[in-house]
């Protein structure tokens, strides 16, 4: 067990991706490192805004092994289809308990209880952000919000406006191309 990443600890940073992923329908595949090495995830269909103004819908998706945070190339099989490395970086959990504000609970507790906070560091999101549960059936809903901060822009979104991988330089149409 060990404890929610603070600023100025010594615990190793918690690390985030994004995979853009053309499946059956584009989406965007929203992943956390949970403390247990598990990455949890969440199907963003229309991917993260950094405007406070867009609640995004974000169906709950299985766990993955941390060794995918850097997969980026074409899947076969179920969910087949390129997937780019659309966005990478660290965050900052920022989860409190419900009956005590003060105190900071691990992320994977806070996805058991439906409400999650942190702070993003990548190449293109930055900044706060809550997920929070709407539905769990038939399957887990949530909705991605951008929190009013410094960093928050309403200058389009990002997925349209920075399209390449961040660890290739490829779009996702040539990764489908090239493999
Ligand atoms: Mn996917």
């Amino acid at each position: 067990m060990t404890t929610p990443d603070a600023p100025g600890s010594d615990t190793p940073a918690l690390r985030f991706v994004v995979h853009q992923h053309d499946a059956t329908a584009m989406h965007y595949d929203f992943r956390l490192e949970a403390e247990d090495a598990v990455l949890k995830s969440w199907a963003v269909p229309k991917g993260p805004s950094m405007s406070p103004a867009d609640r995004r819908l974000a169906m709950r998706t299985s766990d993955h092994q941390l060794s995918y945070i850097d997969f980026e190339g074409v899947l076969d099989g179920e969910g087949a289809g390129p997937v780019i490395v659309w966005d990478e970086g660290t965050y900052d959990n920022r989860t409190h308990a419900k009956r005590d504000k003060t105190e900071l609970i691990p992320l994977a507790d806070g996805v058991d209880h439906g409400h999650i906070s942190f702070t993003l560091h990548g190449h293109k999101l930055e900044g706060g952000f809550s997920l929070t549960r709407t539905a769990k059936e038939p399957r887990e809903r949530w909705i991605m919000i951008k929190r009013r901060d410094e960093s928050a822009d309403s200058d389009g979104p990002p997925v349209v406006t920075h399209r390449k991988s961040v660890q290739s330089g490829r779009t996702i149409e040539e990764v489908a191309a090239q493999g």
